[in-house]
């Protein structure tokens, strides 16, 4: 099945179908994992269009296609992490170059764009994009890229990716999402003007908690060459293994989306109604200050959830100290149910003046909702919290 068949069939069919060929020497339904670094030629130069595993291997491909099918994308790359599609991304801006990011944009890439871009001469403007129209005035003659995630990191905010991608296009700039929040089964940013969309694929993509990887998609044929080029010159390829094992969890990405969102609205209306608990952020809640955009722009709300406990970081050790089934933990998107404080944790390295400014306060959880049954992480939050207080 080609890529091109995304129009015409169901997500669930291209996740286990696309780029998945059975074996045509053995018939092997599941293709075997291809680890040989090289590949025979039948003359010198002629070869099987795979010459060395890091420009080119059928397992990395399969994976890479099936991606693509799924995002709406013509064409996927595949890389060690979600780090490395970002490092990838900006190196192909010349130095002299300037980029506009969301202000809350994964602290990884917050990283990468403040630590290690500007040792090679690309700047890095950072916006809050609440309001999309907040970006208008930040482009610079050198503005080659805008850079954005959506729903943001923790605080679940949704920025309206059509219009930024019109902006930047106005601008002459290319529009790269990061989708790793959504997975491509509740939202598709090539289909709303982006140029790039990036993943880590260690998250909902792989889904099991068990891979670090990451992959870019595009539909421009200019940028496709660009990345593979990169892929091959910087050399960050995922293992042969680590394509597999992403390419066996995509198989069952609608059916995890459909649990993570189901479960997580369900915990998401019971931490409403707990008597410890402030706030609750979730974009399907008609709380949510931008739930009419995500209805818009997504086809569901996904699995992440922030929330604002009463009291103290002493409150929030207690309960997360009496959590049975919820797990401790950074990262996210696993079949397993994760819980962090993003203001010790993930977000440790971000100064306090711009966590408060963001609105990660200490009291503040991110909850990954696993796919367990759903009584039981009810109950366990409402025990630990009961014990909390
Ligand atoms: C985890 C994550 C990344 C980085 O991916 P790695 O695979 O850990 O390198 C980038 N963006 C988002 C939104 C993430 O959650």
């Amino acid at each position: 099945m080609s890529p091109s068949d995304s129009q015409t069939t169901g997500f669930g069919t291209r996740a286990i179908h696309a780029g998945q060929n059975p074996d045509p020497i053995t018939g092997a339904v599941i293709p075997p994992v291809s680890l040989s670094t090289t590949f025979k030629q039948s003359a010198a130069g002629v070869h099987t269009g795979y010459e060395y595993s890091r420009s080119g291997n059928p397992t990395r491909e399969n994976f890479e296609t099936a991606v693509a099918a799924l995002e709406g994308g013509k064409y996927g790359v595949a890389f060690a992490s979600g780090s490395s599609v970002t490092a990838t991304i900006i190196n192909t801006l010349h130095s002299g170059g300037h980029l506009i990011s969301v202000n809350d944009v994964y602290g990884g890439t917050y990283r990468y764009f403040t630590k290690v871009a500007v040792h090679n001469g690309v700047d890095a403007t950072f916006v809050n994009l609440s309001n999309a129209a907040n970006i208008k005035d930040k482009f610079k003659p050198n503005t080659k890229l805008v850079w954005l995630e959506s729903p943001t990191n923790p605080t679940l905010r949704i920025i309206d990716i059509r219009a930024v991608a019109e902006y930047a296009h106005q601008n002459g700039a290319i529009l790269v999402v990061d989708n790793t929040f959504m997975s491509p089964y509740f939202q598709n940013p090539l289909a709303l003007g982006a140029d790039i969309v990036v993943h880590s694929v260690t998250k909902y993509i792989n889904g099991h908690s068990d891979v670090v990887m990451g992959v870019a998609v595009t539909n421009d044929k200019a940028l496709y060459e660009k990345l593979t080029f990169m892929q091959n010159s910087m050399g960050a390829v995922p293992s042969a293994f680590d394509s597999f094992l992403a390419r066996r969890g995509l198989m069952t990405l609608e059916i995890r989306m459909q649990r993570h969102e189901q479960n997580a609205k369900a915990i998401a209306e019971f931490l409403q109604k707990n008597e410890h608990v402030e706030e609750v952020i979730y974009p399907g809640l008609p709380s949510h200050p931008e739930h009419e955009l995500a209805k818009r722009q997504q086809r569901g709300f996904g699995g992440m959830i922030s929330f604002r406990v009463k009291g103290t970081l002493d409150n929030v050790n207690k309960m997360l100290g009496n959590l049975q089934h919820i797990t401790l933990a950074e990262s996210l998107g696993g079949v397993e149910s994760l819980v962090e404080v993003p203001a010790v944790m993930t977000h440790a390295a971000v100064s306090a003046e711009d966590r408060a400014a963001l609105g990660i306060t200490d009291t503040l959880v991110r909850f990954s909702v696993g796919i367990e049954n759903v009584e039981d992480l009810v109950q366990d939050l409402q025990q630990a919290l009961d014990k909390a207080y």
